[in-house]
């Protein structure tokens, strides 16, 4: 007869994917059918709510194909080894290219998915054990321009610089670039006060899920052509002041730049505009007009107006709209990055950029360099300098001087990288790819070394969420045998390499080093400890960052002053280097070649980021089994193309094949795909790994391609 069942074990913890973090309650039953239940918790950002990623999420603990024995490759296939088979071969392979060709010749590359702790141990790693200056990570492709963009005008750089729950106050909101209601759809609580009143303004060249929010006089929808969103911007502006809308006493009070600003959008007037964006002066009058006159309004901008290669001063032109308009560190208003993966925030913070260092710090600042050295108990002449960031560092596998060994920590960069074909070939012309994950992602099965480790609700650690509000991740089950944790994975080749310092395996360990680490810096820790988070009420509710010890968090910023030493804003002109409609001089096709259409590419409601985890869950890749292109009918029209058809699109990077899906929410010269598919099927085979020379984001959303029926079989 069967066992009895064994009392529940309950962990409250978080949603495994994205920024929003959403609280939830796990409970193992160890003798159901289903060994972890998932049920929503009341928490600020979501309420009690998940979407079908959170409550599908314990599928992910028994994922097909789950890694539980480290794999090395031998004759060109990946067998099973132990793990002192699998260290000793990383080891050895380092120790060679490190003589032959210096530490540099080592790359680290992270993901935006690691908890804190693993976030920080692994730039320490790469500084301490591996010597390198090469580290970056897949939050590049993601929050790099925000980030950048945050950090020139306020001094500081969190996603939203409130907490999310401000947001049902507000009765505007200009959302540029972001489908909340398939990526965090929680989220859309937060919005429907906006909504009630007709306020809620999204920007999108498709009719999203979130755009159709705004129908029956719920809002706005304004589609300009991908990748005309900074022309859009300053269009804006330019109406604001031409308006007398403008917070005049606001700007001279609070900001600095005004009278730059003020002229780089004097040639953007509203006809001009149109003729780029297509979005109609009437309607941009509106807009400039409603976000003026708002009593509470908020600008947030997302990936759709960030990822591209002037992704920075996009996102510099959203800031100083909402600067002109007063809004930042205003009570019930002002402006906001929603980010996407689950730690993007945390991981930016604790040391994988190549620039920087725990607690923000920048790893070119001496003063920076010998605080943290300080706490890693080193010389500071032994950190290295500023690495490169990741398009860069992954343009150099296999080239002379380059990188010829590569351990990937939480990143598919084979799927999510641009111009992922290139990618592949790099990785194929290492010497030694490195790979930690769970299951045998796209870029795992082409690793030299496979590690198997452990995932989220068999883990212990925190995340940041898109409010800068540290959140502690629990332990529900026990892994799998064979699996370890990442920590105990680096901590153990850092002995085996002969590392200075310290390498604690405790996730809280590791947690109370990087407070330490991070005393001082712009994402201030110090305060907090796993013991302060698990006894705050309401689960770390409070702790937002900084949070200096003695301190009690900080929900808010910039409500008197601004980051910067001189405590004001900057505005920063910027210029619009797009031309009318978003065709370039240089690119690829003709703009009337037959089948030509400008490519964006985005999320699905059912997958997170490159599919890797959410392909895994049955119930998710039912739904969405492969990736579909969106064409407006009239275009699939005139191509030849009928809502189903088997179609190609090339660009000058590659081409994919994927099913068309019609559809007249989308603009007629545009194309969707989203980005989540792997193979034959692969966005990035298309993209182009051109960057914002600021923040060398990748150009994601506006690609040229040609369009074609496949009518070859
Ligand atoms: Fe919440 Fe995001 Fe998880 Fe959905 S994927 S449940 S929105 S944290």
């Amino acid at each position: 007869p069967a066992a009895p069942p064994g009392p529940a074990a309950s962990a409250p913890t978080h949603c495994p994917y994205c920024a929003l973090q959403c609280a939830m309650t796990l409970t193992s039953t160890p003798h159901g059918a289903t060994p972890v239940t998932v049920a929503g918790r009341a928490f600020p950002t979501n309420r009690g709510g998940l979407c079908k990623k959170g409550w599908t999420s314990a599928e992910l603990l028994a994922a097909p194909g789950r890694l539980t024995t480290p794999l090395v490759r031998e004759d060109g296939e990946l067998r099973p080894a132990t793990w002192e088979e699998a260290l000793g071969r990383i080891v050895v392979t380092l120790v060679g290219i490190r003589r032959e060709d210096g530490p540099d010749a080592v790359g680290v590359f992270g993901g935006g998915g690691l908890t804190n702790e693993k976030a920080y141990l692994l730039g320490k790693f790469a500084r301490l054990a591996l010597g390198t200056s090469r580290i970056d990570y897949n939050g590049r492709f993601c929050m790099s321009s925000a980030a950048a963009a945050g950090t020139r005008a306020f001094g500081v750089d969190r996603g939203l610089p409130f907490p999310v729950s401000d947001l049902d106050d507000a009765d505007t909101i200009l959302l540029l670039g972001s489908n909340v209601a398939a990526t965090m759809p929680p989220l859309l609580s937060h919005l429907a006060g906006a909504r009630a009143v007709g306020g809620l303004v999204v920007v999108d060249p498709r009719r999203s899920q979130t755009a159709e929010l705004t129908a029956d006089g719920a809002g706005l929808h304004l589609q300009p052509a991908p990748g005309t969103d900074l022309v859009l911007l300053l269009g804006l502006t330019h109406l604001v002041l031409a308006e007398g809308l403008a917070d005049l006493p606001y700007l001279e009070a609070r900001t600095s730049g005004f009278d730059a600003v003020r002229r780089s959008v004097a040639a953007w007037w509203p006809e001009r505009v149109q003729a780029h964006t297509g979005v109609p002066v009437a309607l941009l009058r509106e807009v400039a007009r409603r976000l003026a006159r708002g009593r509470g309004t908020y600008i947030l901008t997302g990936r759709g107006v960030e990822q591209h290669v002037d992704g920075t001063d996009t996102a510099t032109a959203a800031i100083n709209l909402a600067l002109v308009l007063g809004l930042p560190g205003r009570p019930s208003s002002g402006y906001g990055t929603l980010t996407g993966q689950g730690n993007g925030q945390g991981g930016r913070e604790h040391g994988q950029k190549c620039d920087q260092l725990p607690g923000y710090r920048k790893i070119a600042d001496p003063a920076h360099r010998a605080a943290v050295a300080a706490v890693w108990g080193v010389d500071p002449k032994i950190l290295p300098g500023p690495g490169v960031p990741a398009v860069e560092l992954l343009g150099m596998m296999g080239a002379a001087g380059g990188i010829r060994a590569l351990l990937v920590h939480g990143a598919n960069v084979v799927v999510s990288g641009p111009d992922a074909g290139a990618i592949r070939a790099g990785l194929a012309a290492l010497d030694l790819l490195v790979v930690c994950d769970f299951v045998l992602s796209e870029t795992a099965a082409l690793a030299d070394v496979v590690l198997p480790v452990t995932q989220w609700a068999e883990e212990e650690g925190t995340m940041t969420n898109l409010e800068g509000r540290i959140i502690r991740r629990r332990r529900a089950i026990d892994p799998p045998a064979g699996v370890r944790s990442e920590l105990d994975v680096l901590a153990d080749l850092a002995r085996r390499l002969d590392a200075p310092s310290t390498w604690p395996t405790d996730p809280a360990a590791v947690f109370d080093e990087l407070a330490r680490a991070s005393a001082g810096g712009i994402a201030d820790y110090s305060g907090l400890s796993h013991a302060v988070l698990d006894a705050q009420a309401g689960d770390g509710v409070a702790a937002h960052w900084p949070y200096p010890a003695g301190s009690t968090g900080t929900p808010r910023l910039f409500g008197e002053r601004f980051g910067h030493d001189d405590g004001l804003a900057r505005l920063v002109a910027v210029a619009a280097r797009t031309a009318p409609h978003g065709i370039d001089a240089g690119e690829p096709f003709a703009p009337h070649a037959p089948g030509r259409l400008t490519l964006t590419t985005g999320r699905l409601l059912e997958h997170y980021q490159s599919g890797a985890q959410t392909r895994r869950v049955p119930e998710l890749n039912a739904a969405q089994p492969r990736a579909r292109a969106e064409l407006h009918p009239a275009t699939a029209a005139r191509l030849g193309i009928v809502d189903g058809d088997r179609i190609r699109i090339r660009s000058s990077r590659g081409a994919v094949e994927v099913d068309a899906r019609l559809t007249d929410g989308i603009r007629m010269d545009t194309v969707f795909l989203p980005f989540h598919f792997a193979d034959e099927q692969c966005a990035n085979l298309l993209t182009d790994a051109a960057v914002d020379p600021i923040s060398a984001m990748p150009e994601f959303k506006r690609t040229a391609v040609i369009v074609t029926a496949i009518t070859d079989g």
